[in-house]
Parts: structure tokens; C-alpha cells; sequence
């Protein structure tokens, strides 16, 4: 019989192109599986709860902790700043399951550096229309923000060979089996 392994998965991609949605459906079929709580100087959008959906930080101490070595991973996305804190990786290691790491294409690759045995698995759209249609369907952006979005999702879409996995996001049931089948079949090798 093969031996189930926890491993470290990073999901990334364009904004808009489902990673939350689908890492969400994915831990509703697989509760076991971890998922840390980045921290960022965005502002929280309507329902965000902080602690949960982010720890929302002011610009002066998201730097605090960067000079603290109190993230894994940082960078600058869309105009602000987020990070993975090492307590949120710690927490989750301790709980003795895979983990994901939902954050952006740099963190993704900064993960990669330090560990790498990290699975990183890019989440691409269908198209870039479907991904405008998406991001502007979901409601959050104004118009500056989803420009921003969109003209960063081309340079982020250029990194998608860097990464172990590519999984393209076009019916959500699908790529939810195809993610879980990823995950299981890296857990036992
Ligand atoms: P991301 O986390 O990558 O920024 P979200 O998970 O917020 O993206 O998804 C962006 C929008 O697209 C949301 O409104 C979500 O409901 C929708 N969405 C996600 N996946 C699909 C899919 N497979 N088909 C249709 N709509 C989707
Ligand atoms: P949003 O503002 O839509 O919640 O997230 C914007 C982008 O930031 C997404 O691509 C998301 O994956 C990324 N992100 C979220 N948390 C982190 C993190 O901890 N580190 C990095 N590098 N990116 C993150």
C-alpha cells in the first residue's frame, strides 16, 4: 500500500481566474487540507472578516514584519503588500496535513526557492475574456483595480511553465476533481 505524505502545495495565477473559489470547493471535499491566512495592506472588501480572510495590516506594520523575518514569502501585488507569516505555515504543519498557499506568481516562486519540494500548481482561465468577465462579474474591483488586474495577468500567464502543474479553471467541477487528483497524487509519491 503507498504512504499518504502531507506536502506543501502552492495554487497561483491571474486574479480572477477562480483560485479561491476552487481552493474552497476543494477543502469542502477534503477538510483535512490546510490553508494559510496571508496578511496584506489591502483594504478589507464587503464580508472579509480579519484572522480569517486576511490579517489586514497598516502599510507600517506589514514592514515591521517584513524586517522581522516574520514572513516566508512577500511581495508587492496589484498595489499592495502581502505575505505568507511563518506562524500561519507553522500552525498548519502542526495539524500534520497537506497545506496550500493560495498567493500571487512571485510569492509562488519565492516559496519555490526555500522549499523546493513545494508543488506549485498554476490556475490558468479559459481565456483572457472569460477572465475579464469574471473579475468584473465578481463585484470587487473598481475600474482602476481590474485594469491593474488584467494588465498583470498577461505577465503572470508567462510564468505558467515554471510551475509542476498547470490546471485550467474552466468548469469548476472539473478542475476541483483535477486539483484533488493532483494533491492525491502527489501525497503518494
Ligand atoms: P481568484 O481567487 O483567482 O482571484 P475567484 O475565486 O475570486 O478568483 O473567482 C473570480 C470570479 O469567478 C468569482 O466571481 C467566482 O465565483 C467566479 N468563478 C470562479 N471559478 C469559476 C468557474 N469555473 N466558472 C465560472 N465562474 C467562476
Ligand atoms: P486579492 O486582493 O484578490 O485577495 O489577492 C490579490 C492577489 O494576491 C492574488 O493573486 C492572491 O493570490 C495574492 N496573494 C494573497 N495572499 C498572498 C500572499 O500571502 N503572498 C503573495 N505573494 N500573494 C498573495
Amino acid at each position: 500500500m503507498s504512504r499518504i505524505e502531507p506536502k506543501l502545495f502552492v495554487v497561483s495565477g491571474p486574479s480572477g481566474a477562480g483560485k479561491g473559489t476552487l481552493v474552497a470547493l476543494a477543502r469542502k471535499r477534503r477538510p483535512s487540507l490546510g490553508l494559510t491566512v496571508s496578511a496584506t495592506t489591502r483594504k478589507p472588501r464587503e464580508g472579509e472578516v480579519d484572522g480569517v480572510s486576511y490579517f489586514f495590516l497598516s502599510p507600517e506594520e506589514f514592514k515591521r514584519r517584513v524586517d522581522a523575518n516574520e514572513f516566508v514569502e512577500w511581495a508587492h501585488v496589484h498595489g499592495n503588500c502581502y505575505g505568507t507569516p511563518v506562524s500561519e505555515v507553522r500552525r498548519n504543519l502542526q495539524a500534520g496535513s497537506s497545506l496550500i498557499l493560495e498567493i500571487d506568481v512571485q510569492g509562488a516562486l519565492q516559496v519555490k526557492e526555500k522549499f523546493p519540494e513545494a508543488i506549485l500548481i498554476f490556475i490558468k482561465p479559459p481565456s483572457l475574456a472569460v477572465l475579464e468577465q469574471r473579475l468584473s462579474g465578481r463585484g470587487t474591483e473598481t475600474p482602476a483595480s481590474l485594469a491593474i488586474r488584467l494588465e498583470n495577468a498577461r505577465g503572470e500567464l508567462a510564468l505558467a511553465d515554471r510551475y509542476d502543474e498547470v490546471l485550467v479553471n474552466d468548469d469548476l467541477e472539473t478542475a476541483c476533481s483535477g486539483l484533488l487528483r493532483i494533491i492525491d497524487t502527489y501525497e503518494r509519491n
